[in-house]
C-alpha cells in the first residue's frame, strides 16, 4: 500500500461545484478520513420539508438509519419507490455505532470480479450480487479489446442478462468498451492484445453495438488513431460517451478529440508509455482541458500517492472519478491463477495483481470501496472520495446519482469502517431496492 500523504492535510480541489443538481448544497465540509463520527443529536438542514402525502404510511417505508457521510450527523434516511423521500435528524444513540450513509457507489469500469467475468452467461448477475456486497450499486461492465467474435460473443451475453432481468438493467447504466481502438504501441496499449487493435471504424462499432443490443454507452478509444476525430463525433451524436484512454496522442489530436465530443480521460496516468517527454506527452493536454473528466484507479499499486494527488489538483475535484478497474481475479484469496489471454497472474496478499513471477501489474484487484478507502486516505478525505465514485460518474453518464436528499434517487450505501480502515458493508440499495443488507424500520 502507498500512503504518503497525512489525511489530516487532506487537499482541497479549488474547481466550484455546478449549480443546479440537488447535491450541490453543503458540500463543501466533511467528515475527514479516520474521524470518529459519533452520535450528535442536531438539527439537520435536510429534513423533509415540502414532502406531503404520498398516500402510503411513513411507517411501511423502508429507512436506513446511520450518519450522514459529508455531515456526520445522524440521520434517518426514508425512501419510497426509486425515490427518498425523507432525510430526519435523529437523536443520539438512534443509529448503530460508527454506521456511515452515503451514495452507493457507481463504477464505470470493471471487468469482473472473484473469479468471474462477463463473458459467461452468469457472469453479470453474480458479479453484481458480489458488488452490492460491497456497497457498488451500479456498474459498466467493461469489455476490453479481443478478436470481433469474442467482442460481440461477450456483449451478446451481456445483452441477454439485461434483456431477462430488470433488476440488472438498473444496476447497469451502460456497457463501457475499451477498445480495441487503442494505440497498437507497447505501453500505451498496457495488456489489451496487439493482434485486436485497429483504427476506429464505425461499422465495426455498429456490430459491436448490436451484439450488446444499444447498451454500449461508453467508448474507451485512442485519439491519435485515423478515423477517431469523426468516430468521436459520430458516437456523441448518438449519445455514446467517448474517452481518451491506452493513447500516445499528441496536443493536437486530443483538442480534436474535445472538440468532437470526448468527455473522459480513462484511468489517467495509465495506458500510457512509461516514459514521455517532459512537456510534449500526452498528460499535460488531458489534465488542462476542462471539459474532460478524469478517472483514477486508486487502489494503491497504479497510481503512486503523489501522482494521484498531484492529478486531482490539477483537474479539480469534481471532474475526478475513482474506477476500480478490478479484473476477474480482484476479491480472489492470494495464489496463482489464469488470467487475460491465459496468462498466469498472483494475488498478492495486499490486493496486487501481477504477471506471474514479475513486478509488472495485470490489473486492478481492488473493488471501488477500497478504493475510495485509499483516495480518502492519501488525498481527498472520505465526503469528496465517496462523490468521485458515486455523484461524478452518474453526471458523466447522464444518470440520476443517489442523493440523502429528498427527491434524490434511492441509491444509499450504509457502511462502517473497520479496524483496517477499510469500508465494511451494511446495506446497499439500488434505485429504492435493497439489493444487500437490510433496511432499518422507521
Ligand atoms: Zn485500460
Amino acid at each position: 500500500m502507498q500512503v504518503g500523504v497525512p489525511s489530516a492535510n487532506s487537499p482541497q480541489c479549488a474547481s466550484p461545484r455546478p449549480s443546479g443538481p440537488p447535491y450541490a448544497a453543503g458540500f463543501r465540509a466533511g467528515v475527514p478520513w479516520g474521524h470518529e463520527v459519533g452520535c450528535r443529536a442536531s438539527r439537520l438542514g435536510v429534513a423533509a420539508a415540502g414532502i406531503g402525502s404520498v398516500g402510503v404510511k411513513p411507517a411501511t417505508m423502508p429507512t436506513l438509519s446511520g450518519h450522514h457521510y459529508r455531515t456526520g450527523l445522524p440521520v434517518r434516511v426514508t425512501w419510497e419507490g426509486e425515490s427518498v423521500r425523507r432525510v430526519d435528524a435523529v437523536a443520539a444513540g438512534a443509529c448503530a455505532d460508527g454506521v456511515q450513509i452515503a451514495p452507493a457507489l457507481l463504477d464505470i469500469q470493471l471487468n469482473g470480479y472473484a473469479g468471474l467475468d462477463f463473458s459467461r452467461p452468469d457472469g453479470l448477475e453474480r458479479i453484481a450480487a458480489q458488488l452490492a456486497a460491497l456497497g457498488t450499486a451500479r456498474f459498466c461492465p467493461t469489455v476490453v479489446t479481443g478478436s470481433p467474435e469474442a467482442m460481440a460473443g461477450t456483449l451478446r451475453t451481456l445483452a441477454a442478462a439485461l434483456a431477462a432481468d430488470g433488476g440488472l438493467r438498473a444496476a447497469v447504466p451502460g456497457i463501457h468498451l475499451e477498445g480495441p481502438f487503442i494505440s497498437g504501441l507497447d505501453g500505451p496499449r498496457g495488456a489489451h492484445p496487439a493482434a485486436w487493435v485497429r483504427d476506429p471504424d464505425w461499422d465495426t462499432f455498429q456490430r459491436l453495438q448490436e451484439a450488446a443490443r444499444g447498451a454500449i454507452r461508453l467508448v474507451t478509444l485512442a485519439p491519435e488513431r485515423p478515423g477517431a476525430e469523426a468516430f468521436t463525433a459520430r458516437a456523441t451524436a448518438a449519445g455514446v460517451r467517448v474517452a481518451i484512454g491506452h493513447t500516445a496522442a499528441d496536443a493536437g489530436a486530443i483538442e480534436r478529440a474535445v472538440g468532437a465530443g470526448a468527455r473522459l480521460s480513462t484511468h489517467l496516468g495509465n495506458g500510457l508509455a512509461a516514459r514521455i517527454d517532459r512537456h510534449a506527452n500526452p498528460l499535460w493536454p488531458q489534465l488542462a482541458r476542462a471539459e474532460l473528466y478524469a478517472s483514477f484507479i486508486a487502489d494503491g499499486h497504479h497510481l503512486p500517492a503523489p501522482a494521484l494527488v498531484a492529478m486531482m489538483r490539477a483537474k479539480g475535484e469534481e471532474r475526478c472519478i475513482l474506477v476500480s478497474d478490478a479484473v476477474a481475479q480482484a476479491g480472489l484469496p492470494p495464489g496463482r491463477y489464469t488470467g487475460i489471454g491465459g496468462d498466469l497472474v498472483d494475488v498478492g496478499a495486499d490486493g496486487r495483481v501481477t504477471l506471474a513471477g514479475t513486478p509488472y501489474l495485470a490489473g486492478s484487484g481492488f473493488h471501488l470501496a477500497r478504493c475510495v478507502a485509499h483516495a480518502a486516505r492519501v488525498a481527498t478525505g472520505l465526503p469528496a472520495a465517496v462523490e468521485m465514485a458515486s455523484l461524478h460518474p452518474a453526471r458523466l453518464m447522464s444518470v440520476a446519482p443517489g442523493g440523502l436528499e429528498p427527491g434524490a434517487a434511492a441509491h444509499l450505501w450504509a457502511f462502517r469502517l473497520g479496524g483496517d480502515g477499510e469500508p465494511q458493508t451494511q446495506a446497499t440499495v439500488r434505485g429504492g431496492r435493497v439489493v444487500y443488507g437490510a433496511p432499518g424500520g422507521s
